[in-house]
């Protein structure tokens, strides 16, 4: 009998949690992981923070050394898929090989938004995806080095709070009227531009870049009310695009991300996607929806993997990410535009936690920050969509423990 091949497009979270779980599910066919990045898979959440901070006492790798020779993962690194034959199964490699599949995986993720107005500056201009993207900031960021950020999104914040530990003098530009807008309420948006500030940052908001120069060595960024910002480096997060065009190209359905139902198969029997690439059918709002999170690239790969083996994938819980600056660990799960939102405990003296509620008084989000401990608890009540007297909420003396029997 002929043994199987999977091959699996793109050597990130996703790809290599897929990679992982097809063994873990006693799959003995072939599994082939290629990636056009020269490293081995690693995590991107160090890269923002402690892959700056410490570098030497940071490890970022997905699985330990050893681990794909150990379960017979071929691992192919430096090479991109350059095209699918979807009638003949094969996928075309840029070192001119072509290699047959049975089943595929797109776990091509995702890459930066380009902003080529700050591109045409050429050096000391720098955006942040990848590990060599992190190891060239090292340079920068250093005490007394004036660095302009462009974009206030979690990429953002969270280098503005690593910049300010490692001595820099930080700007910040954003075009939108608030930070982290598109995750996060605008309460709690508040209280993080409030703890920057208070470290000296300068934020900009509703702040369009309408020229940028180089003079006399200094970055010169012109906003669009006449502002001049000075600086001697910039850094801009302004958003991904997931890397879609393989799958265009090999006629996949595509719509701000490859198309899958809730098993992550794509338009193509044989051909799956996960993580941030993947724009995955919810069947709770009947809308295809594209996460860019680390939780959602693990758990959507192992989802894949599982479903290319015919198992079903685990239940779905609320979406739950995290981000880590100026001192505090803020978690969020959930719904982030919900329209009321109570706080338990002092927003501006953490540790407390935000609740969510729909216009029914449903839980349908919550954000612990400094108070990790509580999000089991807050996760299985939105999970739940419980509905809790907002006074129950709020009341310190009820564990939110407690609260999940109750319910
Ligand atoms: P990726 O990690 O993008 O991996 C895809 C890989 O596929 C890449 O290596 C890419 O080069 C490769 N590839 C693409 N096309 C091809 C091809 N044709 N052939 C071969 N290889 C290909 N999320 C959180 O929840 N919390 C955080 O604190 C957090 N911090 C982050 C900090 C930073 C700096 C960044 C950049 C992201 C952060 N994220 C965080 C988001 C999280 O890291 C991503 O959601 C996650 O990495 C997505 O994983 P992925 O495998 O889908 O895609
Ligand atoms: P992001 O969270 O999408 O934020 C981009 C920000 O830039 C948005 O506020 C956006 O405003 C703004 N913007 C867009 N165009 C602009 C312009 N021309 N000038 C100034 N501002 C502009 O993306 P990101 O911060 O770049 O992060 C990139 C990726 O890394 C995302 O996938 C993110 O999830 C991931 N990441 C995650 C974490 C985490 O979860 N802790 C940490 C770091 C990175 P609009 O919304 O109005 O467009």
């Amino acid at each position: 009998m002929n043994c199987p091949v999977y091959v699996i497009v793109g050597a990130g979270q996703a790809g290599a949690n897929a990679a992982a779980e097809l063994r873990r599910q006693g799959f003995d066919g072939r599994v082939l992981l290629l990636g056009d990045e020269p490293h081995v898979p690693y995590e991107r959440p160090p890269l923002s923070k402690d892959a700056l901070l410490r570098p030497e006492q940071t490890r970022c790798a997905v699985h330990a050394e050893g681990f794909y020779d150990q379960h017979e993962i071929e691992l192919i690194l430096d090479v991109s898929v350059i095209a699918l034959d979807r009638q003949a199964r094969t996928a075309m490699l840029s070192n001119g090989e072509s290699l047959a599949y049975d089943k595929l995986l797109l776990a091509t993720g995702a890459r930066v938004r380009r902003l080529p107005l700050l591109d045409a500056l050429g050096a000391n201009v720098h955006t942040l995806r990848t590990i060599d993207d992190a190891r060239k900031l090292t340079s920068e960021l250093r005490p007394g080095r004036r660095i302009l950020l462009v974009g206030a999104g979690v990429i953002g914040l969270e280098l503005a709070s690593t910049a300010v530990d490692l001595g820099a003098h930080v700007t910040v530009i954003e075009a939108a009227p608030s930070a982290m807008g598109r995750c996060s309420p605008s309460l709690l948006s508040q209280f993080l531009c409030d703890v920057h500030r208070r470290r000296g940052v300068a934020l900009h908001f509703d702040a369009t870049l309408a020229a940028v120069a180089r003079e006399n060595g200094e970055i010169v960024l012109k906003l669009q009310d006449g502002t001049r910002i000075v600086g001697d480096a910039v850094i801009y997060g302004i958003g991904v695009e997931p890397h879609t065009w393989l799958a265009e190209a090999a006629g996949l359905a595509v719509d701000n991300g490859i198309m899958i139902d809730t098993q992550c198969r794509t338009s193509d029997p044989r051909i799956y996607a996960a993580g941030d690439v993947a724009s995955r059918h919810d069947a709770a709002s009947g809308r295809h929806l594209r996460r860019e999170t680390w939780e959602n690239a693990q758990n959507q790969g192992i989802a894949a993997a599982r479903s290319m083996l015919g198992l079903s994938p685990e239940a779905e819980a609320a979406p739950w990410f995290w981000t880590d600056q100026c001192g505090f660990n803020v978690q969020f799960v959930g719904d982030m535009s919900a329209p009321n939102w109570i706080v338990r405990g002092q927003l501006d003296t953490p540790p407390c936690v935000l609740f969510g509620l729909d216009e029914q008084g449903v839980l349908i989000g919550a954000i612990t920050v400094n108070l990790g401990r509580d999000m089991r608890s807050a996760r299985e009540l939105v999970d739940r969509r419980a509905k809790i007297p907002p006074e129950v909420l709020l009341d310190p003396r009820q564990a939110l423990r407690a609260l999940v029997k109750a319910v």
